[in-house]
């Protein structure tokens, strides 16, 4: 269970007051034991500052985050090694997050080596084989260094190393937009199969849709630090209730990979995390704003597909409005 706000900054100084960043303002949400949820959104949308708030990498300005019941925003010391072991972080760069001096078994050793001490080399050595085939490569790649692996490889070394020290939850943020779009799938589809076979729980952030579409149960879309819409995945995809949603949508290439436009379909660029607009973050970008919009900030309505907007069941049965041209 998650409830934060996370804002960077100090506020400046009387000289030179600086507004603070509000990456994460004021996000709820509950991830359920063994699903897979998705985080997705633009870059500057606060869903790596959601991550790493969900990992204690951050401690949050207010709120706190529950992981089984216990608090990690403000976790220290023993408690804090315990969770660090049940919560796994998958990086966006495999290359830059792997010590290129440490061979692939050390790698993968050594959570084992600080999470169970005890264990024999002989058995650590067996544990690592067992990992590495569970991630698709083989025992023998133990012996070899990371930059003699290819991107897709690499991401799965690191997937072996998060699954040596037995979590319960992996934190993926864009595990695989480092890599050539043919892999992004298969490392896709082997994180759902692990999360299947051991149970795990897995957070995924994204800013593309397509990727988690099909791997997710449920989907958090966030906009400049709020989250604007959240359902199963299946509702999100088929009926996205928040104009954001849709404009995000809209903006998946086509199979044939036709034109896309890198701005997500959506009106302009998104304003500043340090300065955004008063009532619905969204107002300035929407092509169904009202008056009513500028003002009053939409909470999350609805139970289960819950939705931000004023105007979402007008919306749900409008036709959509042209999309005025850009130039
Ligand atoms: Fe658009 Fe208004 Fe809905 Fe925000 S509340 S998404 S501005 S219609
Ligand atoms: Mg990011």
């Amino acid at each position: 269970a998650v409830d934060v706000v996370k804002h960077f900054g100090d506020g400046g100084n009387w000289l030179s007051p600086k507004p603070p960043v509000q990456a994460v303002d004021g996000v709820s949400l509950e991830v359920r034991r063994g699903e897979t949820f998705a985080i997705v959104g633009e870059s500057g949308c606060g869903k790596s500052t959601l991550a790493r708030l969900l990992m204690r990498l951050l401690e949050p300005t207010e709120g706190s985050v529950l992981f089984d019941g216990d608090e990690v925003s403000h976790a220290k010391g023993e408690v804090l090694k315990t969770l660090r072991r049940q919560m796994q972080f998958i990086f966006q760069d495999p290359f830059s997050s792997l010590n290129p001096r440490m061979s692939v078994g050390k790698l993968v050793g050594e959570p084992l080596e600080v999470h169970a001490p005890e264990m024999s080399t002989e058995d650590r050595r067996a544990k690592v084989a067992e990992l590495l085939r569970k991630v698709g490569l083989r025992p023998e790649h133990a012996g070899r260094y990371p930059h003699e692996f290819s991107g897709g490889q690499r991401q799965r070394i690191g997937i072996a190393r998060a699954l040596a020290s037995g979590p319960k939850l992996i934190i993926g943020d864009e595990p695989v937009s480092a890599l050539d779009v043919s892999v992004q799938a298969q490392v896709i589809n082997l994180l759902g199969d692990l999360s299947r076979d051991l149970g795990l729980t897995l957070v995924i952030i994204a800013h593309d849709l397509g990727v988690i579409r099909h791997m997710s149960d449920r989907v958090a879309v966030m906009y400049l630090g709020r989250i604007v819409e959240i359902g199963t995945a299946e509702e999100v995809f088929a009926t996205p209730l928040h104009p954001y949603t849709q404009a995000l949508l809209s903006a998946i290439p086509s199979i044939d990979g036709a034109s896309r436009d890198k701005k997500s379909g959506v009106l302009g660029e998104m304003p500043s995390p340090s300065d955004p607009p008063p009532g619905c973050r969204f107002h300035t970008r929407c092509l169904h704003a009202q008056a009513r919009c500028k003002s009053e900030s939409p909470k999350l309505q609805g139970a289960d597909h819950q939705v931000a907007c004023h105007f979402w069941k007008e919306i749900a049965t409008q036709p959509a409005p042209a999309i005025p041209s850009r130039r």
